[in-house]
C-alpha cells in the first residue's frame, strides 16, 4: 500500500505562543494520522515568565516556574535545537547542529512562527558587558546569586566606596517586569541582609530608573501612583524621567551624565526583534511580523505568526496587541483553530480579545490589579494575583509545586544559599568610561587585559616621588600579565584615558595558554624581562614606546 504523505505543521518557539498552539492543535486534531506536528525550541521547557520575579527572592523554586514541553504536548515531535534560518521559498527550517556537527533541515507545509523578542543592549555602551537582562529563567537565577554574592562581599569589605557599590542595586525600566523585579529584589536584599552581622539595613539602597513621569504606564494612573508610593515606602528610590545611558563595571551611567556606583545593574528595557524575524523577507511593523486577522503572514501562504514577534491588530479594539502572555495564549487558540480550519477547508475566524485585566505584583504580599475596570490594590490584589496566575499555570504538577512553595514561604525564613553554577568565564569583555581605574597598584593580579579600543595609561605611585607615568596602551596592547605569572600584587595602576573596551583573560585561561603553548610562553617571558628592566630604569623607554603595539608584537607589559 502506498504510504500516505502527512501534512507537516512546524512550530518555531517554545514560549506561550508556540506551546499553546501545539496544545490546541493536539486537542483539535485528536490524533489525526494525516497531520504531523513538530515544535522546535531552544529549551525543552516553557517558562512561566509572570512568576520569574519570585525566583529572585526564592519564594518559588527555580524549577517550579517551568513546565516540560514534552508533557504539555505529548503528541508533538519536539526538537530541542536553535533555529538558524527559515527559508520560506523552499519551505524549510534549518536548526543548529547537535552532538554531531551537521546541519539539520526540516520541511513544512505550515509554519508557525512564535519566537518572541530578545533583549538587546545595542547602542548603549557597557550594558552588554555589565548589565543583567531579566527575561529568561537563567537571568532570575543569576540575579538572585548576584544579590547574595554582593551581600557576602560587602560583609567583609573594608573599602567604604566599594562596600557602598556592593550594597546598591539598580533596576532600569518602570514597566511590569522592571517593577515586579525591583519589588522582589528590594524585599529579598533587605530580608537577606539581616543574616549578615556587619550590614545595617540603612546601607542597602535600591533604585528604580524610569524614563517617564510615572511608573507602570500600562495601568490606570491611580493604581500606578499607589504602586509608586508603596515601593517608595519600602525603601525603593524611584528616579523618574531618568534613562539609563550605559554602564561600567563600577557604575550605572544615567542620561545627562550622573552615575550611580553599583555592582548590580538590571535592565528590563530594551527589547529587539529576534534575528530570525529580522531576516524574514516579509512585511514588518516596529520589527514585528505583520499578519492578517487570521494570523497568517501576508503574501506567504502557509506561514503563520503570533505572540511578541507578531504585529496582530485586534478585530474588536482595532489596536495592535501588546506583547503579553495573555495575548499570546489567546492568539495561539485562534491560530490553531484557523490552521485546522484551513486544512479542512472550513471558514476561519478573525482574532479579537478583550484583555480581562492587568495585574502587577509588588512583593511583600501586595499587588495592584485592574480587572474588568475594577481597581484593587494591596493584599486583596495580591491574593487575586496569586489565584489567577496559579490557575493559568498549564500543568497540575506545577500548580501543586507553586502552591507548596508559597505556603512554605509564609512559614519559613528566606533562603540565602548562593549557588555556584558553571565556571567563571575564562574570557570576557569589560567596558570602562574615561578616567576610571581598571586595577589599583597593590591589588591582587587575577586577569590579563587586551585593549580592544580606547586608551589606557599605566602609572606607579612612588613613595616620596608622587605618580610616575609608565606608558600608554592603544588597541591591541596588553597589560596585567606580570602579576599573573609571578603571583605578585599589581605593581602599578591601570586607568583609562578615554572610553575603553577590554578583553580580559582570567588566571586559569592564562595559565593554560602560558603552560601549553611554548611560543606564547616565550613571548610573555620576553615581555616580562623587558618590563623588569624597565622598572629598574634600563628599558623604560622601550616599554613605553612598545605599549601601543598589538599583542603579537607588543612590548606593552605591565604588572
Ligand atoms: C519578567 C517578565 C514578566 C512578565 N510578566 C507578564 C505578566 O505578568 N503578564 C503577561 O501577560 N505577560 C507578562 N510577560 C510577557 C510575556 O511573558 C510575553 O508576552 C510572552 O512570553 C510572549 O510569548 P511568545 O511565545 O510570543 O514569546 P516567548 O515566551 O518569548 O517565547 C519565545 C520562544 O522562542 C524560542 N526561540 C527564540 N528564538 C529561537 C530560535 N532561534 N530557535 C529556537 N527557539 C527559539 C525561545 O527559546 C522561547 O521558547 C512578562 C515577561 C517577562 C520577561
Amino acid at each position: 500500500m502506498p504510504q500516505q504523505t502527512k501534512t507537516k505543521i512546524l512550530i518555531v518557539g517554545g514560549g506561550f505562543g508556540g506551546v499553546y498552539t501545539a496544545m490546541t492543535l493536539e486537542k483539535l486534531l485528536k490524533g489525526d494520522p494525516s497531520v504531523e506536528v513538530g515544535l522546535i525550541s531552544k529549551e525543552n521547557y516553557l517558562v512561566f515568565q509572570p512568576m520569574l520575579p519570585e525566583v529572585i527572592s526564592g519564594s518559588i523554586g527555580i524549577l517550579d516556574t517551568i513546565a516540560p514541553i514534552r508533557r504539555l504536548c505529548p503528541k508533538t515531535n519536539l526538537y530541542t535545537r536553535e533555529v538558524e534560518s527559515i527559508d520560506v521559498s523552499n519551505r524549510t527550517v534549518t536548526t543548529s547542529s547537535g552532538v554531531r556537527p551537521r546541519p539539520h533541515k526540516l520541511e513544512y507545509d505550515h509554519l508557525v512562527i512564535a519566537v518572541g523578542n530578545i533583549t538587546s543592549f545595542v547602542g548603549r555602551s557597557g550594558l552588554a558587558e555589565h548589565a543583567l537582562p531579566f527575561k529568561y529563567l537563567g537571568d532570575a537565577l543569576v540575579l538572585r546569586n548576584r544579590v547574595i554574592h554582593s551581600l557576602e562581599e560587602a560583609d567583609i569589605e573594608s573599602d567604604p566606596e566599594l562596600r557602598r557599590a556592593l550594597l546598591t542595586f539598580v533596576v532600569a525600566g518602570g514597566g511590569f517586569s522592571g517593577v515586579e523585579a525591583v519589588a522582589e529584589l528590594n524585599d529579598f536584599a533587605r530580608a537577606a541582609a539581616r543574616n549578615f552581622r556587619r550590614i545595617k539595613a540603612v546601607e542597602i539602597r535600591v533604585f528604580l530608573l524610569h524614563a517617564g513621569p510615572l511608573i507602570l504606564p500600562e495601568l490606570p494612573e491611580d493604581l500606578a501612583r499607589f504602586a509608586q508610593k508603596l515601593l517608595q515606602r519600602r525603601g525603593v528610590e524611584i528616579l523618574l524621567n531618568t534613562s539609563l545611558a550605559g554602564a561600567t563595571a563600577e557604575s550605572a551611567l544615567l542620561e545627562g551624565g550622573d552615575r550611580i556606583p553599583t555592582k548590580t545593574l538590571v535592565s528590563t528595557v530594551p527589547s529587539a526583534p529576534n534575528a530570525l524575524v529580522a531576516a524574514l523577507p516579509c512585511k514588518k511593523e516596529s520589527g514585528r511580523i505583520v499578519v492578517n486577522k487570521f494570523l497568517e503572514v501576508l503574501d506567504h501562504p502557509g506561514v503563520w505568526a503570533l505572540g511578541d514577534c507578531a504585529w496582530v491588530v485586534d478585530q474588536k479594539t482595532w489596536k495592535p496587541c501588546p506583547p503579553t502572555a495573555q495575548h499570546a495564549t489567546r492568539q495561539a487558540t485562534c491560530l490553531a483553530k484557523n490552521l485546522v480550519a484551513s486544512l479542512r477547508a472550513e471558514p476561519k475566524q478573525g482574532f479579537a480579545f478583550q484583555a480581562r485585566g492587568k495585574l502587577a505584583s509588588l512583593g511583600h504580599r501586595s499587588a495592584v490589579a485592574d480587572i474588568f475596570g475594577l481597581k484593587l490594590s494591596g493584599f486583596l490584589a495580591w491574593l487575586l494575583w496569586r489565584a489567577i496566575y496559579l490557575m493559568k499555570m498549564p500543568d497540575l504538577d506545577r500548580k501543586l509545586r507553586v502552591s507548596t512553595d508559597w505556603l512554605l514561604d509564609l512559614l519559613l525564613p528566606q533562603d540565602i544559599v548562593m549557588l555556584k553554577i558553571g565556571r567563571s568565564a575564562s574570557f570576557g569583555r569589560e567596558h570602562f568610561e574615561e578616567r576610571e581605574i581598571i586595577f589599583h597598584q597593590g591589588d591582587r593580579g587575577d586577569r590579563l587585559y587586551i585593549v580592544i579600543d580606547g586608551e589606557v595609561e599605566i602609572v606607579k605611585q612612588v613613595p616620596g616621588d608622587g605618580e610616575q607615568f609608565l606608558g600608554r596602551l592603544g588597541p591591541g596592547g596588553c597589560f596585567g600579565e606580570m602579576a599573573l605569572v609571578n603571583d605578585n600584587p599589581r605593581m602599578a595602576t591601570a586607568r583609562t584615558v578615554t572610553q575603553v573596551n577590554l578583553l580580559s583573560v582570567n588566571q586559569d585561561a592564562f595559565d593554560a595558554l602560558f603552560a601549553h603553548h611554548p611560543p606564547l610562553r616565550a613571548m610573555f617571558q620576553q615581555l616580562i624581562e623587558e618590563r623588569v628592566r624597565g622598572q629598574a630604569g634600563e628599558g623604560q623607554s622601550a616599554l613605553i614606546e612598545g605599549e601601543t603595539k598589538p599583542l603579537s608584537r607588543s612590548r606593552a607589559t605591565t604588572n
